[in-house]
């Protein structure tokens, strides 16, 4: 990607803050949050990502009408990239900035707009996805949640289920059937709802990691006002499409210099424990070390390509990324031997490592599975004929 000297009078600026910004009560984020570590020094984190949010350094890339800084691609790469490199903490607000924001953006009416855009700038109020259900996750069409007009408000029942991030949120995008007797990807809405009242139950569900990134929500009676439908009730699969649409974008090459610090990390630990004498374990990191060359270079090649790009390129990507980062995890285990198999401490102490390759066995899963993205290549890529799901 070519970059100007405003791009680069853009990073000069954004480092800098970065560096001074790290320090104080936040110097001890470095490193927090991120897959695994969700549970992680939330207040400290929140307070963090509003630090980021009055600086400017939220929502680069939404249009400046809507409170963003019209940043251009090469700017919110930049962003990505450094931010990655600084260590500075996953951010709590990332589900309504890039996911519903730019939805919202796209799809919402203007008072929609008004009243939600400028408090997801904040880091006001968070936002969860409420789209999988027990019955529908890859198939998403099968939702059954229901909503049901009582005079100027939703009523809502129904179970969501894997709902990242649902324990801390204020608000959740879902996804519900609001005609009766409609099927598959007719009759739903794309509804706002607010997630602090009495018909809502969030249950959180203990992952791998022994932590809870991710919980059960029950909908028995939950309300939410009419006019908080994006796009047209009944044309919720259009907007909820959009919204997948605009998952990862250009985040992942802040992704990447995340996973680069990892792999670099394991090959310090491969020195260490003399695992780097291993010629089989050699092999192994340098096959990593090109994954991420070619995954790195694929991103690039993606963004670059902008809307010409090939339709497959972020089933492509997941696809690379999800793979590389779990055989990093299954390496890492390998390159740290017998001990990796034991938590460091009572009642389920693990470190980094063990961390990383529990929680990336999601990685194939989460974002529409490796399977799901393979179909999606089968049959964009290479021509072969639908599933038949009816
Ligand atoms: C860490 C994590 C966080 C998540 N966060 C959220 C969230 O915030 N909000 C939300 O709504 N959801 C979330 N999810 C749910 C996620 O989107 C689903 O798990 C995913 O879509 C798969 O659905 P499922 O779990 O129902 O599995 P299923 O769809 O039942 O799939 C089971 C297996 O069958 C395979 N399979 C299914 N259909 C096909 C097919 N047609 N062809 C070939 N193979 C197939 C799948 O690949 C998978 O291996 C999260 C999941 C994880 C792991």
């Amino acid at each position: 990607m070519q970059l100007s000297r405003e791009d680069e009078e853009f990073r000069d600026r954004l480092r800098r803050w970065l560096a001074g910004s790290l320090t104080g009560r936040f110097a001890a984020l470095r490193g927090a949050g991120g897959p695994g570590r969700e549970h992680e020094a939330h207040e400290e984190r929140l307070a963090w990502n509003r630090h980021l949010a009055a600086a400017g350094w939220t929502c680069l890339g939404w249009p400046a009408e809507h409170g963003g800084r019209g940043a251009t691609l090469a700017q919110q790469v930049i962003f990505h990239e450094e931010y990655a490199r600084s260590g500075a903490p996953t951010r709590v607000g990332y589900l309504g900035e890039e996911l519903l924001g730019p939805t919202l953006i796209a799809f919402g009416t203007p008072e929609q707009q008004r009243r939600f855009l400028p408090a997801i700038r904040a880091v006001d109020e968070l936002w969860c996805q409420g789209y999988s259900e027990p019955g529908a996750g890859s198939d998403l069409a099968a939702v059954a949640t229901t909503a049901a007009l009582d005079g100027d408000e939703w009523v809502i029942t129904g179970q969501k289920i894997w709902t990242s991030l649902a324990h801390v949120a204020d608000w959740c995008f879902l996804l519900a059937r609001t005609q009766a007797g409609s099927r598959r990807r007719e009759g739903l809405s794309y509804l706002l709802v607010p997630m602090h009242q009495s018909g809502i139950t969030v249950r959180p569900i203990r992952q791998l990691t022994g932590t809870s990134e991710f919980n059960e929500v029950f909908f028995d009676g939950a309300r939410t006002r009419r006019d908080l439908v994006v796009g047209a009730a009944g044309d919720g699969w259009r907007v909820a499409m959009g919204t997948l649409s605009f998952e990862r974008g250009v985040a992942t090459l802040g992704q990447q210099i995340g996973f680069e610090r990892e792999l670099g990390r394991l090959v310090e630990a491969a020195r260490r424990t003399g695992a780097a004498a291993d010629p089989v374990l050699r092999d192994k990191l340098a096959r990593a070390w090109i994954g991420l060359a070619a995954m790195r270079a694929h991103a690039l090649d993606t963004l670059a390509a902008g809307p010409g790009a090939a339709s497959t390129a972020p089933s492509v990507l997941k696809v690379l990324w999800s793979r590389w980062h779990q055989e990093l995890g299954e390496l890492a285990m390998e390159v740290l031997g017998a001990p990796s198999m034991v938590a460091r401490g009572a009642p389920y102490d693990l470190d980094d490592w063990q961390r990383l390759f529990l929680f990336s066995r999601a990685d194939t899963i989460y974002g529409g599975s490796d399977e799901i993205q393979r179909n999606i290549i089968a049959g964009r890529a290479l021509g072969l004929p639908r599933q038949d799901r009816s």
